[in-house]
């Protein structure tokens, strides 16, 4: 079948001739605002309408979720045009709503729901929960598929357990923020704990590869994975098993991947082990596999201290061109029409842009009209600048009856600045969105239940264990949970094993013991069913029994009503997931929430929104408002003398402006108050770096609290006066009246405080206090 003309009439031809390329690597580059999402949203419609492509043998890696969903809807709709089309020949507005949406069910049955779009982390969260009990680690650690996601409070927690807990080492020398960091970069550059010990040769080094040792157990033991491992460890997988890998080229014959410049190495390899063949050398049905398109802009290079690394979309084609000259027109397109902005507005970010150094020139031409001039404010000091940015705002949408509030955008450099724009939004009554924020996900109430779903899915989860087993309160206290925990750890199972056995709680849990059984028992109910049941039954049947929405309701206060609302929410949640992908199972869903990021709060509703410039990127918006210009803000204090560090601060700058369509205002203070104190402030240095020309003045031109120390005092243990201790041993035999003939494999506590796990044939193992039970020793 020929190639739709209409379809491909809506682009340039530079873009077209990306769209068309069939095989082999391409590389698009150009500036911000030429379409490159476009051309590659495109050229997947095209593989598949035009080159028959299945559409599960697409993969396309987009930066964040809502940009994923945002191209499946495109893909959708483009195909629902030609099927209306083709099967009616009427335009697709032109059929009533009824048929509009069953042409648009039927396309997503059979295309868009088999396509692999995603980020990086939610594909190969999605391969790993088919592949990941293949893998096995340098350590011999392995991972069963029902895996946890651990977000970043998780995995603080872990840290800090670690450092403080298990190391006794100070948490002022060694941050849990800051290690975590550090073992995240290491990841991100393929590094294991041996080679970032080895790249660190110092005291530090080793504590921190130690600690890095350590935290993989951890992770291991939840079977749980943290979002580096999500890339890292598939990539080492098919390093390891040749097998999968050829499974995974035969699969994916197309990969297509937005935003190339802030890929990682592990990212990297990742793509480059998909699209080389090294197993199969042979073609696979007429095109080899190295069908690989990556789009990309050196300039909006903004994740650096995210391990991302711009010389890899320098790369591109040495890598993966044969062999072909660099500029060889057939491993890369340069698309060089602006779209998005005025004539103004790129003119300005050109100008900047070239103060960098480390760049290549490019052409970006504008095809919009000059527009407005930018206006640049300086105020007095952040309140000043947040009522100037409020009243921009109120003018703007009072003046223009086709502006919404959905039309601004408030960018920028740290979180921190929001709350001053936020009070004066919230004075106006203008509704916002902070992106970024206090995530729907990490709200106490959501975090509680999907502890809870969590736990049903994968019983290993130590971290969702602790944080929901007396949540309701059910009578548990945090030294029994201690003791149950140390037992657990000591005998290095997973807590889950601990709770389960009837015997064991008795022993180490007194009072309480009724209620941890109880739960366990709940939870096994749960999990067996799960395998089954669809999550939104499951969501709803833990929630009654667990007696949380209960326990929130008898609260009767405004915020219990909120969280229940929130819980609901989460439920609703459910049910949309598995209505939109067609997948009911708890697993899938829960895979989504892990992976859900502060963009995908960013409603199509309309309210300001609010975020920092690295949110931004990829996004436009009509009306920009970038503020905080000042030296020190932004530029960030760390880049003041760090040459290569300023520029990727100018490049931010650069991502900045050219998220605006139409208009952009600037702002800066002369005083700003930040984590406390008020200092004077100097304006960036980026102003003086826009060209006057397009510029209109409006106006006369921490250290946190440290965490108390958390080091846990040892929990307290009334000995039992009439208890006489015996001297038991790891590998004693003793006979018990109900289970048997037994051997003890570890002793906790000492003199006549101590507890016995004991191996017996045909039960398992069981924890016993020797006081209370009677044990004869063979
Ligand atoms: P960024 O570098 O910021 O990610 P980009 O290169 O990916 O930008 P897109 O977001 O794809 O650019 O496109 C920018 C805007 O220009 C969008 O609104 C898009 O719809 C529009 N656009 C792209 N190509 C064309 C075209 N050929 N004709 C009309 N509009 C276009
Ligand atoms: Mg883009």
């Amino acid at each position: 079948m020929p190639a739709d003309p209409d379809f491909l009439s809506h682009l340039n031809p530079s873009q077209r001739r990306s769209v068309e390329h069939f095989c082999g690597p391409l590389l698009v580059v150009a500036g911000a605002g030429s379409g490159k999402t476009r051309a590659l949203t495109f050229r997947i419609a095209n593989l598949v309408l035009t080159h028959r492509v299945a559409p599960e043998n697409i993969l396309a890696v987009t930066f964040t979720n809502k940009a994923a969903k945002e191209m499946k809807e495109r893909i959708e709709r483009l195909f629902a045009e030609r099927l209306a089309l083709e099967d009616g020949g009427k335009a697709l507005d032109l059929l009533s709503p009824y048929e509009q949406t069953k042409l648009r069910s039927r396309v997503y049955k059979t295309i868009t729901k088999h396509l692999w779009i995603g980020t990086f982390h939610s594909l190969c969260a999605r391969i790993l929960r088919l592949d990941i009990e293949k893998f096995k680690d340098g350590q011999g650690r392995q991972w069963q598929r029902n895996f946890s996601i651990f977000d970043e409070s998780d995995v603080q927690g872990l840290m800090k357990d670690i450092i403080v807990k298990q190391l006794n080492l100070d948490d002022r020398k060694f941050q849990p923020r800051s290690v975590r960091f550090a073992i995240s970069n290491a990841k991100n550059q393929g590094l294991g704990p041996e080679d970032y010990e080895a790249s660190q040769p110092n005291y530090r080094g080793r504590v921190i590869a130690n600690v890095y040792n350590l935290y993989q157990d951890a992770l291991a033991a939840n079977n749980a994975l943290d979002f580096d491992d999500l890339i890292r460890i598939l990539v080492d997988l098919l390093r390891q098993n040749d097998a999968i890998l050829d499974y995974w080229h035969r699969q994916f014959h197309h990969l297509l991947v937005d935003e190339y410049q802030d890929t990682n190495r592990t990212q990297y390899e990742l793509i480059q082990m998909l699209a080389t063949n090294g197993v199969h050398p042979q073609q696979f049905q007429g095109w080899n596999y190295r069908s690989v398109f990556v789009v990309g802009d050196a300039d909006q290079s903004i994740y650096s201290f995210r391990a991302a690394d711009f010389t890899i979309l320098m790369d591109f084609q040495k890598d993966f061109g044969d062999g072909l000259p660099d500029d060889d027109t057939r491993t890369m397109v340069k698309l060089e029409d602006n779209y998005r902005s005025t004539e103004t507005i790129l003119q300005t970010a050109n100008e900047l842009i070239e103060n960098n150094t480390e760049r290549i020139d490019k052409i970006l031409k504008p095809t919009r009209g000059a527009g407005e001039p930018i206006t640049c404010f300086r105020a007095d000091d952040e309140l000043h600048e947040a009522e100037f940015v409020v009243e921009q705002i109120r003018n703007l949408e009072m003046q223009h009856p086709e502006i919404t509030w959905g039309d601004f955008a408030i960018l920028y450099r740290t979180n921190a600045q929001s709350r001053a724009f936020e009070d004066m939004l919230v004075r106006w009554n203008i509704p916002y969105t902070v992106v970024g924020g206090l995530k729907f996900y990490d709200r106490r109430e959501i975090k509680d239940v999907l502890s809870y779903l969590r736990l049903v899915m994968n019983p290993a989860d130590s971290v969702s264990l602790q944080r929901i087993i007396n949540v309701p309160r059910r009578g548990i206290g945090k030294t029994t949970l201690d003791r149950l925990s140390s037992a657990a750890q000591e005998l290095g199972v997973p807590l889950w094993e601990i709770i389960r056995d009837d015997t064991s709680v008795k022993t180490l849990a007194g009072r309480s013991a009724k209620s941890i059984l109880n739960f366990a028992q709940m939870i096994q109910h749960w999990h067996t069913a799960h395998e089954t049941q669809a999550g939104a039954e499951i969501i709803q049947g833990i929630l009654e029994q667990s007696g949380y929405v209960d326990s929130l309701k008898a609260q009767g206060t405004e915020e219990a009503d909120d969280r229940l609302r929130n819980v609901q929410e989460l439920y609703n949640a459910s049910i949309q997931f598995a209505e939109e992908n067609g997948d009911p199972s708890l697993t899938a869903f829960l895979a989504s929430t892990a992976l859900a990021s502060d963009l995908d709060n960013l409603e199509e509703s309309s309210t300001v929104s609010l975020m920092t410039l690295h949110s931004a990127k990829g996004l436009e918006f009509p009306i920009v408002f970038l503020v905080g210009l000042e030296q020190g803000l932004f530029p960030n204090f760390r880049s003041l003398d760090d040459a290569a560090a300023l520029e990727e601060e100018r490049r931010l700058c650069y991502v900045g402006i050219t998220r605006a369509q139409d208009q952009l205002f600037i702002s800066h203070a002369r005083e700003r108050r930040l984590y406390g104190s008020r200092e004077p402030a100097m304006p960036s240095l980026f102003l003086s770096e826009l060209p006057k020309e397009q510029l209109e003045a409006r106006s006369p031109l921490a250290i946190p609290k440290r965490p108390p120390n958390m080091a846990a005092p040892s929990p307290p243990v009334s000995p039992h006066p009439n208890t006489h201790a015996q001297d038991w041993g790891v590998g004693d035999r003793l006979l018990h009246k109900g289970f048997g003939l037994g051997e003890v494999t570890h002793v906790f506590g000492a003199g006549n405080k101590i507890c016995l796990a004991v191996k017996f044939a045909g039960v398992g193992q069981k924890i016993l206090d020797p006081k209370v039970t009677r044990l004869d020793r063979v």
